[in-house]
């Protein structure tokens, strides 16, 4: 062989290499871990395994019944036909598309959450699914890298006609953006590349797109997954014209004349100082901005975020958690004396404090969104509040998505029901097993319970975070690549009482940081048998300094008694009532747990009321109940709108509170989140 031969051999052999080679990286769920201002960064998926308890059980039911449930949906031609719609546009088979535009984007949401799943159990059945459904995505693709199945069956049938990007309301970024989510973590849980080049392909598609795109094409962004896609291709890849790409996406939002509130489009996102519009859309933007600034340290980027954060917290979310007060609205509502100013918004944030109860919107994917915004919003700061409004919204107004077997689900998330409402609403107050035009929600409820353990810590510098709490075993390594193992016993979120154990850690000392829930005023941290003398702030982490051994015991006690919660008086259908919570937990009242001649409606509790908590089971579900007596009313309502106040209630009856999240798992029931106080 001569010397150009052999110098052809080193150079394949080099490329093979280079192929072959991983992208080195953590493999967390958010890849933080070189992101230069984020404080935090999450463990590699897998290392953490529930074991006993809330989330185990949650874990157990999206492995056994809501990720096979959420298959046999979107391979059913009947139903979903999103395997289908692949199938026709990779020429297998002869068809229409069918099922809403935005369907690529969700069945790539299932694949993220049968990966997280694979992430923890090996699953080979789930593995295989997942090996034989990619390669038909890699056959779907176009050459150039553009997918999305709509667009591509157009092509097949009119090679003139269908072109890409035209409609924004055809959601292609949606679908791509949830292409490279779901690529980064299967690439990151199986070191496998197949779906990743995919995704390669098509981010490499839509940056020349957005180099070449008219302004009116590249306003082209509803409800933007890809933001968060997008910043997550650049920290797998590295590769920089992703990073330009998410930066440019944020910068053009705004510039064009026709933008609109609904799609936080209409005032540039630098100059927003509120949440607007559609909340799903919103959370998303919020989230995907959070990710570009973790790269950039654009502070513009922050202090959007900051003034809107307070505005959904303070003014605009539900005590559950939910974003979108509004199925339909206007915006800016009732500032503006010119009409044409006056635009339509959907599914959205509505005024300050207009949070209607009977009426609320709160999409599930909006709750899944708050929760998206605030883990990225904690793994730049470290600061606890964006931990306690993750918790509150993962127990309340994202859990009450899915039913307790896990394959029911809902759209929006009511905190009222009454069947005596005399107007029908778009969307039903019963789960479904499919949603039908919008199944957006399913899977992204079904991905984040999946993807679940990846929350529950996060690493710094100094150590190791505990954000949430629940039955687990960690095994993972510190930043400084010493190996570390902890276990964890506890029945929280019904019990306070959380045990530690170290079973393993490094010979140098590291910290410990416990998240002190808001909501707890009275917390113990109790090291090796003897109470920490450092002071316990609610709505901050802890700090533990030690050379921990294995061995190490700590427990950490946080007082949950029930307690009793008003809102502003400014929040109008609220007033003169109460919700009741326990820990992170929200309660209401639903006609299965109250007496057959009483109304959910009639019911008013006293502020001073004893509940007690109790164990219950609700479909094989294990929680805890609230017991205690309401008073009562009889009046009938029938076409009445006003009456005298009775002179005396109609007397008392024993109630059963339940967790929110658990409302409607008795078959159709009226409920009741916020109840009046009695006279
Ligand atoms: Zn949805």
């Amino acid at each position: 062989m001569n010397a150009i031969g052999k110098l052809s051999l080193l150079m394949i052999g080099f490329l093979l290499l280079a192929v072959e080679k991983p992208f080195a990286q953590s493999n967390g769920l958010v890849n933080t871990s070189q992101s230069p201002y984020a404080k935090l960064s999450g463990v590699d998926m897998g290392n953490v395994q529930w074991t006993t308890g809330f989330w185990a059980e949650r874990f157990k039911a999206c492995q056994d019944s809501m990720i096979p449930h959420l298959w046999s949906v979107y391979t059913d031609p009947k139903m979903g036909h999103a395997m289908q719609n692949f199938e026709i546009a990779a020429g297998l088979d002869t068809g229409a598309h069918v099922g809403p535009p935005f369907q690529d984007g969700d069945f790539y949401k299932l694949l993220e959450a049968m990966t997280a799943m694979y992430a923890i159990n090996k699953d080979p059945k789930l593995g295989a699914e997942l090996d034989k459904t990619i390669a038909l995505i890699a056959k779907a693709q176009r050459a150039d890298g553009y997918i999305h199945t709509p667009t591509l069956i157009d092509e097949h049938q009119h090679p003139d006609k269908a072109k890409a990007f035209e409609d924004r309301l055809n959601f292609e970024t949606y679908n791509l953006g949830h292409l490279m989510t779901a690529a980064c973590i299967h690439y990151r849980v199986t070191g496998k590349r197949t779906f990743l080049d995919i995704a390669i392909k098509a981010t490499d598609y839509l940056y020349r797109f957005y180099k070449t795109a008219s302004p009116e094409l590249a306003r082209n962004a509803i409800c933007p997954s890809h933001y968060m896609g997008v910043v997550e291709m650049y920290r797998t890849t590295h590769d920089q014209k992703y990073l330009e790409l998410a930066k440019n996406l944020i910068d053009i939002r705004g510039l064009m004349k026709d933008g609109t509130d609904d799609n936080q489009d209409r005032i540039p996102f630098r100059q927003q100082t509120a949440a607007m519009g559609h909340a799903v859309r919103a959370n998303y933007l919020y989230a995907g901005a959070a990710d570009v600034f973790a790269e950039t340290g654009d502070t513009t980027l922050t202090h959007t975020l900051n003034l809107v954060w307070n505005d959904v917290v303070n003014r605009k979310m539900y005590i559950t958690g939910g974003c979108g007060a509004l199925y339909d609205g206007a915006s800016p509502d009732g500032t503006s004396y010119l009409l044409k100013d006056v635009q339509e918004i959907h599914q959205a944030y509505g005024r300050d404090y207009q949070l209607p109860n009977f009426t609320a919107h709160n999409e599930t994917c909006a709750s899944v969104g708050n929760v998206l915004w605030n883990w990225r919003m904690l793994q730049l700061t470290g600061d606890a509040k964006y931990a306690d409004i993750m918790e509150l919204t993962l127990y309340n107004g994202m859990l009450s998505g899915i039913s307790l077997s896990g394959t029911k689900y809902l759209y929006t998330n009511p905190l009222s029901v009454s069947d005596d409402l005399p107007f029908q609403q778009r969307w039903s107050k019963d789960r479904v097993g499919y949603i039908g035009y919008s199944d957006c929600c399913p899977p992204n409820v079904v991905r984040t319970i999946a993807e679940l353990s990846n929350y529950v810590y996060s690493l710094s510098d100094k150590g190791l975070y505990f954000n949430l709490y629940g039955g687990n075993n960690l095994s993972t390594t510190l930043k400084n690549g010493k190996a570390v193992k902890i276990a964890e016993q506890t029945d929280y979120p019904w019990n306070g009482d959380i045990r530690f154990t170290v079973n393993e850690a490094p010979e140098t000392a590291f910290s410990m940081f416990f998240r002190m829930p808001g909501w707890c005023t009275d917390a113990k941290l109790i090291v090796n048998g003897k109470p920490t003398s450092i002071k316990l702030i609610p709505g901050e982490y802890a700090e533990l300094n030690a050379q921990w051994k294995a061995g190490d015991k700590i427990e950490l006690n946080l007082a949950m008694p029930v307690t009793m919660v008003e809102a502003n008086p400014l929040l109008e259908e609220t007033r003169n009532q109460i919700a009741v919570k326990r820990g992170p937990v929200v309660y209401c009242i639903e006609s299965a747990g109250i007496p057959k001649d009483a109304k959910v409606l009639g019911l008013s509790l006293s502020s001073h009321i004893d509940l007690k908590p109790e164990k219950i089971v609700i479909d094989h579900s294990n929680l805890v109940g609230l017991s205690g007596t309401a008073s009562m009313q009889n009046t009938v309502w029938k076409n009445r709108l006003y009456q005298t106040v009775p002179a005396k209630d109609a007397g008392t009856v024993n109630i059963q509170l339940i967790p929110y999240f658990a409302w409607g798992n008795r078959g159709h029931v009226e409920m009741e989140t916020w109840i009046p106080v009695s006279r």
